[in-house]
């Protein structure tokens, strides 16, 4: 499939979506506790999308029941939020939200810890979050796909950490997953070239352990194998003339 490439106008309603994906983000970054749980930040994101007058880009995805992917510690990605499911101090949590704008998405994610988490946790969601800064330092025309990946792996393998393989990034725009596929692994200057106008959601998800993952019974939820750790950061981003453009970002003094 072609990769698109998008007008101004819809690049307008991309940074829209962006920046509301972004704002959610920040109000449920603030709103991770102990005691809280991930249907909690589910209404409160849910509440918000209306607000600010978007569309929920996972809620009835393919019956995705939730506006918010909740997944907590070795859960990598798709976590269902549930009545049942509270945050514990120590719990690092992914906060994985979409909208739409006038029919164009943005995506983004966080690793948010739950007050004092350990070391390895933190350790590992900074060389996610870094892996991720590292690959939109590589998006700029005439770069290619397998730059991106590239810079993820190579990152988060220095350290010792695991690049998950069964999921990867994607085109975005009109729809929530568009061509080309950016995998967080992968040899430079491979795949598809880079032109402005692209538009890419870059998703590393990092394991402590294995990078292998399973899926459990009810369908989406993605754990390790190995019960250890998972880290997830995402952000939507523009390919320029000049470079990029990232259109996730958040408020100045938050994590991302
Ligand atoms: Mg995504």
């Amino acid at each position: 499939m072609a990769v698109e490439i998008k007008s101004a106008p819809e690049i307008d309603r991309m940074r829209r979506a962006g920046r509301i994906v972004a704002e959610i983000l920040d109000a449920l970054e603030d709103a991770v506790a102990p005691g809280v749980t991930t249907w909690d930040l589910d209404q409160l994101a849910e509440r918000l999308i209306k607000e600010k007058g978007a569309k929920s880009a996972f809620k009835g995805y393919r019956g995705f029941p939730g506006v918010l992917c909740a997944s907590i510690n070795h859960e990598v990605v798709h976590g269902i939020p549930s009545r049942g499911r509270k945050l514990s101090e120590g719990d690092l949590i992914k906060l994985d939200f979409g909208v739409s704008v006038e029919g164009f998405y943005g995506d983004a994610a966080r690793t948010v810890p739950v007050g004092k988490v350990s070391d390895q946790a933190r350790r590992l969601s900074e060389a996610t979050r870094d892996s991720l800064e590292a690959a939109i330092a590589a998006i700029r025309p005439g770069n290619r796909i397998g730059d991106i990946g590239h810079a993820v792996q190579s990152h988060v393998e220095k350290l010792g950490f695991s690049v998950v393989r069964d999921f990867v990034g994607h085109g975005i725009g009109r729809k929530l997953h568009e061509a080309p596929q950016v995998p967080n692994y992968g040899r430079p200057g491979t795949l598809e070239s880079l032109r402005p106008g692209m538009v890419l959601a870059v998703e590393p998800m990092v394991n402590a352990g294995t990078h292998a993952v399973d899926v459990l019974d009810d369908g989406w939820t993605a754990v390790t194998v190995d019960g250890q750790l998972s880290a997830h950061w995402e952000h939507t981003i523009l390919v320029t003339e000049a470079g990029h453009e990232v259109l996730t970002r958040a408020r100045p003094g938050t994590t991302a």
